[in-house]
């Protein structure tokens, strides 16, 4: 106990990562004692009394179909469709014959981990999370295979490369119980769905671009062969590094990063000992083709807490990588969502010569932006700093956009997340929503809230402008209502450009709101925080013509 507590200790080094430590509980995935679990159960409820979605309403009817649901489940059916679960709804008790409600009842469940649901496999819902994790392990800790020799080769290779050969699945399905092997299609496409496989698409050393045939499981490749695998790409000059600095890096959420990378670009791939095109593809760094750029890499690694990017090219192209550096911090937004967690990074700079695992290095980019110049250990002077800002930090596009035109930009990006975000979360504490955060915009929430008309506005009705909404109304009702008025003024704006006087008008109301809201929804300083960041990070040109697009 005492060493895996030292071991905890040391991954997680810094303050900030060790406030996500509540207790140690020590169990075994294979013998599980009912007393260390009871302990954890005290512990969760203490915790989840905490949160936010305590106490949250949600009808009595699902409870209903939650029991119904249950007693298959008791009867051995650990998967159902979603057509069956329809059926089902509609006849229990208190039936439920609405497939949108049917539908907010899955998604609700899934998001707290009672169901595993996706929209996209409709005829495979998981009643049983127990069940699936069963089957993952038995291809994520197949060791039991070790001994058999037919196979060894293969598995030896699974071991090193990650790469699944059909016959090494077929293995580790053949002796698994009936009903993972009746499901084995279902199991594959969740894996897939859970970030756990993938079927990266490989550029071969002929240039030629193909589509794995076999899955991979880069949680499974081993990973200290960084400097051997990379030692092996030539390239002529490499870009400055990319450094986001997180508070805390799950190790699965590098991989299921790097599994995002690989849908969208090639992984580069090099020949290894059998004559096999293996990718560069590891469940802590990749090697990707940057998409119509032939001669540039982009290698995406994680070191302790901290991911970073690199371009490797053919020639001395110079070029700004901004929108990558935008991409990822899209990227790592939606896998904060996906994860359930908040994600909270610096972002930072360090010289190209410098290596993957000298972070001493590394400079705040802020202090680029201020044109503060950076100091270079490995060049001993200044001259890297220009080349550093240049490949990240976008010059040229910026003066193409007026402040005004910033100003709309920064407001309406807002508006589309923190604001809508407070309007959903005060839904979800209210009711149950019928629809993901995703499918939701403010003209929906508030037609919600409104119908719900659980927060009236201080002057005793709905509707109406600005104006009728006073300083010292500070009611729930109020602040949706100006959230409502908000995103009503941006959708209006033509040209699309906000002046300074009214900029500085709408920063005020935006932050007061904010505050209120996260107050009231119990979401501790997480709107006040997003509005800071976008107030003060720059103006893309894409960023500005998607959302003027949007509007
Ligand atoms: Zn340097």
């Amino acid at each position: 106990m005492n060493n895996l507590k030292t071991e905890i200790k040391e991954a997680v080094e810094n303050k900030e990562t060790m406030k996500h430590v509540l207790n140690y509980y020590l169990v075994s995935n294979k013998y599980d004692a009912d007393t260390e679990f009871e302990q954890i159960r005290k512990q969760l409820l203490i915790t989840a009394q905490k949160t936010t979605s305590w106490n949250e309403t949600r009808p009595v009817r699902w409870i209903y179909l939650e029991k119904t649901l249950l007693e298959e489940i008791n009867i051995g059916e650990f998967v159902l469709s979603k057509a069956k679960i329809l059926e089902i709804a509609a006849n229990t008790n208190q039936p439920i014959s609405d497939p949108d409600e049917v539908e907010a009842f899955l998604g609700y469940y899934h998001r707290i981990g009672t169901y595993a649901y996706f929209k996209d496999l409709p005829d495979c819902v998981v009643m049983l999370p127990q069940w699936l994790a069963n089957a993952f392990r038995c291809i994520v800790f197949a060791d039991i295979f070790q001994d058999d020799v037919s196979i060894i080769t293969e598995w030896n290779q699974f071991r090193t490369t990650g790469r699944l050969s059909e016959n090494c699945l077929d293995r580790l399905f053949s002796c698994q119980s009936v009903e993972i092997k009746e499901h084995r299609d279902q199991i594959l496409a969740l894996m897939e769905k859970f970030d756990i496989i993938v079927r990266p698409k490989i550029k071969l050393e002929s240039n030629e671009i193909v589509q794995e045939s076999h899955y991979f499981v880069p949680c499974m490749t081993r990973t200290e062969d960084f400097a051997k695998v990379i030692g092996l790409f030539k390239c002529e000059s490499k870009s400055s590094w990319l450094c986001l600095e997180l508070e805390f890096l799950p190790p699965p959420l590098t991989t299921s990063l790097l599994i995002a990378y690989s849908r969208e670009l090639a992984v580069a791939s090099v020949v290894d000992s059998t004559g096999d095109n293996g990718p560069v593809f590891y469940s802590n760094f990749a090697l990707f083709y940057l998409k119509d750029a032939e001669d540039e890499m982009l290698l995406i690694a994680a070191h302790k807490n901290i991911i970073q990017m690199q371009v490797w090219k053919r020639g001395h192209i110079k070029r700004s990588y901004s929108s990558l550096r935008q991409k990822i911090n899209e990227c790592i937004h939606r896998l904060g969502r996906f994860f359930q967690m908040k994600l909270c990074y610096k972002t930072k700079l360090k010289c190209s010569a410098l290596s993957l695992t000298d972070c001493s290095g590394m400079e705040d980019i802020d202090k680029f932006k201020e044109e503060t110049q950076y100091f270079c250990k490995i060049h001993s002077g200044f001259r890297c700093t220009n080349e550093m800002s240049s490949d990240w930090i976008e010059t040229t596009l910026k003066q193409t956009l007026t402040k005004e035109q910033i100003n709309a930009s920064r407001m309406s990006m807002i508006t589309r997340d923190v604001l809508t975000d407070a309007l959903y979360d005060r839904l979800a504490m209210d009711s149950t929503p019928f629809r993901s955060r995703t499918e939701c915009d403010i003209p929906y929430l508030y037609a919600e809230l409104r119908r719900q008309n659980r927060h009236m506005p201080t002057k005793g009705s709905w509707g109406g402008s600005l104006t009728d909404i006073k300083d010292k109304h500070k009611k729930i009702g109020d602040d949706i209502e100006r959230i409502r008025l908000i995103q009503s003024e941006i959708l209006h704006l033509s040209p699309f450009a906000i002046n300074s006087s009214r900029y500085t008008d709408l920063c005020r109301l935006v932050r007061d709101v904010a505050k209120r809201m996260e107050l009231n929804n119990n979401k501790n300083t997480d709107y006040t925080n997003d509005v800071k960041d976008i107030l003060q990070q720059g103006v893309s040109h894409k960023q500005f013509e998607e959302q003027e697009k949007r509007n």
